[in-house]
């Protein structure tokens, strides 16, 4: 994936924006557990801010095929991502030690600061929607598509829970002397 900045990189001050539509390159897939749709639409503005350098700045929408981490169910994920990397035109190699990368000719290669940026959008545990309720521990029911049975036996003890906090707190001179479960010290 690349960026051309022939004329761009001619004059100070000048501003270029584009969008690329092309596949995710393999680094990026290769960053997040889950298909990638293609093709990636990555929207990149450059900015020649004077001494050869060029501000290279990407965004957009990705999307891929993932699996909620709490009920098991496929869906389609789309999240934003963006990231802004300065890039200078200079002989070398790039290196880990300068705060920029390097380029040299007409194109920038923009494979790394895409694929970081949409690694880095994608959530340790991806849900199918913010309240997924998630399968029942006992029977393996999708309690975002049914009720089982199974859990108003849960309810029930935390019910009985609930009423021995209750008892707890109603003798507070007791208070100081109990553990954390709910008992005397003795
Ligand atoms: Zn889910
Ligand atoms: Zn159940």
């Amino acid at each position: 994936m690349e960026v051309r900045v022939s004329d761009v990189k001619k004059w100070a001050g000048r501003e270029e924006s584009v969008q690329v539509v092309e596949s995710w390159p393999d680094e990026a897939q290769a960053r997040v557990d889950y298909p990638l749709a293609n093709p990636a639409r990555v929207d990149v503005r450059v900015r020649n801010t004077g001494g050869g350098a060029l501000i290279v700045e990407v965004s957009g929408t990705v999307q891929a095929w993932a699996v909620c981490s709490r009920c098991a169910e496929s869906f389609t994920i789309a999240l934003p991502f963006s990231a802004t990397e300065e890039f200078r035109d200079e002989a070398g190699r790039n290196d880990q030690s300068l705060d920029y990368s390097r380029f040299s000719g007409d194109v920038i290669n923009l494979d790394e600061v895409v694929s970081d940026a949409v690694g880095l959008s994608f959530p340790i545990a991806v849900l199918c929607r913010p309240d997924c309720k998630g399968l029942c521990p006992q029977c393996g029911a999708n309690w975002n598509q049914i009720e089982c049975g199974c859990r108003a036996a849960v309810d029930d003890r935390w019910a009985q829970l609930a009423q021995l906090w209750v008892r707890d707190t109603s003798e507070p001179k007791e208070e100081l002397e109990r553990d954390n479960n709910g008992r005397t010290k003795t």
